[in-house]
């Protein structure tokens, strides 16, 4: 894949880049390896100062940031925006809250002095997905930076000049030279580096096949991996819910990032003595969102990250529909752009059922019972978000108790926040980002005995 800025709205390329040659990289490495020796005896104030400056520059950056992001991928700007502010929060809490989390934990025992300390691993590699450019880095690197580690960044091959401008905050921000460095390289020379010894430990957020190769190529080497995969959330609506608020929530879980997040709801199984009303306001809501060009303020959802994205995804319907399944609104492709779409009437079995359909594409299921929820929820090879809509406290139990993903939210649609652990199970993955958890799966939790 080139290493290449390619406008989705309009498919002129905007800019080309030279990977990285083989001897830039090694420079980059060695920086990163000798970085890291100074770098995790700087104090957490020191560490702390220097991401507040990054998040200042997030702050005050985010609307050339938003353009960034839709000139390469397609996003609307406002939802830019409000990403590059996520990740300025995101900063500030690790800022704030890193050193307690890795204070040391002293152990009662018959040693004088017995504990845990959390040390820094040291190089690790991220390789990182398009679909939240700058979110998805800054969720590894707050933590990560903060924990004393430095990063190396492989970002993907669409979204470079998102790569250079995080590397660019950083620098900006004061942090020296070696602690956070993007690599302009494809994911062909991922293996290299998972092989060098320099390189600690490895995150990937990406496809379920990404996932299998690196945790492979890392499990070689016996490399610590955090794997954030594909999900096909469930989001269930039963009859004590509040139908209408769970249909207009629907609609936004769906298309959030033009349909393409891995915790966007997939599959929607609702109740069937509520699942007239829920589909009619659904796909009314599905209906009255507006798509069009990412730089114009009004517009919801933008293209899908390239027209070879959107031709998938039309595939994926097409061969869906081939099966059995009825259209209920959209399923039409111009270029990158793909019209929300709802599907009904879906055969276990098809791409609709049993696949991850990144984009617009909501899948409808009926479901006769709670059992029958759960099993339909759980039907899939994912496991990454749920959600569930009902007032019955047995049956929010229920679902905390039965769904089988990193996390259930009932009444509200999966969201990540850095106060809360996030990540899955299944082919979803595992490790956690965000939270106390995430910056621990970075560090060694060294046992520390001192004798009486
Ligand atoms: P992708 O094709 O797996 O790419 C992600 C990154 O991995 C890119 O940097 C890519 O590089 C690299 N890569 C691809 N194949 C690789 C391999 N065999 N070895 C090493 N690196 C490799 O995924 P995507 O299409 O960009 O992103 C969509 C997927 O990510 C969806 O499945 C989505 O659900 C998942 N996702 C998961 C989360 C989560 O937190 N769980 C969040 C967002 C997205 P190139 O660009 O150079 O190919």
């Amino acid at each position: 894949m080139p290493i290449a800025s390619v406008n989705p709205a309009t498919g002129e390329t905007w800019r080309t880049f030279e990977p990285h040659s083989p001897a830039e990289v090694e420079r980059r490495v060695a920086a990163a390896h000798e970085r890291a020796r100074s770098w995790r005896r700087t104090p957490f104030a020191e560490r702390a100062r220097l991401m507040n400056a990054a998040a200042r520059l997030l702050g005050d950056e985010q609307a050339q940031l938003a353009r960034t992001m839709a000139l390469e991928m397609g996003k609307p700007v406002k939802a830019g925006r409000a990403e590059a502010a996520k990740c300025a929060t995101t900063c500030r809490y690790y800022a704030e809250n890193a050193e307690r989390f890795l204070a040391d934990e002293p152990a009662k025992t018959e040693a004088a002095d017995s504990r845990v300390v959390f040390q820094p691993l040291g190089v690790v590699l991220a390789v990182m997905p398009w679909n939240f450019p700058l979110w998805q880095v800054f969720r590894f690197a707050a933590p990560a930076l903060m924990a004393g580690n430095v990063g190396l960044l492989k970002h993907a091959s669409n979204v470079p000049q998102c790569a250079l401008a995080i590397e660019d905050i950083f620098r900006r921000a004061g942090f020296p030279d070696g602690c956070f460095t993007a690599l302009l390289i494809g994911a062909d020379r991922v293996p290299a580096l998972l092989a060098d010894a320099r390189v600690a430990a490895a995150t990937l957020t990406g496809s379920v096949e990404a996932g299998r190769s690196i945790a492979a190529e890392a499990g070689r080497h016996l490399k610590k991996t955090v794997l954030e995969l594909g999900g096909s959330d469930p989001f269930v609506v039963m009859p004590s819910a509040d139908v209408a608020r769970a249909a207009d929530a629907a609609v936004k879980a769906r298309t959030i990032n033009s349909g393409q997040s891995c915790i966007a709801a997939k599959r929607f199984i609702v109740h069937e003595r509520v699942y007239d009303a829920f589909v009619e306001r659904f796909v009314a809501g599905m209906r009255a969102l507006k798509v069009g060009d990412p730089l114009d303020e009004a517009n919801d959802v933008g293209p899908q990250a390239s027209e070879a994205l959107a031709k998938e995804l039309d595939a994926q319907v097409r061969a869906s529909v081939a099966a059995g399944a009825r259209v209920l609104c959209g399923g039409t492709r111009d270029r990158a752009y793909y019209a929300p779409t709802v599907l009904a009437d879906i055969p276990r079995g098809s791409p609709a059922y049993q696949d991850e359909l990144f984009g617009p594409v909501a899948s409808l299921f009926k479901a006769r019972d709670l059992d029958e929820a759960i099993r339909l929820a759980n039907d899939t090879v994912f496991g990454l978000g749920a959600s569930a809509w009902t007032s019955d406290v047995a049956e929010q139990q229920r679902f905390v108790a039965e769904l089988d993903a990193g996390a259930v939210f009932i009444n509200a649609m999966v969201a990540s926040d850095p106060r809360l652990p996030f990540g899955g199970v299944k082919d979803s993955g595992y490790g956690r980002e965000l939270s106390s958890f995430g910056l621990r799966e970075f560090v060694n939790a060294k046992t520390v005995w001192v004798a009486g």
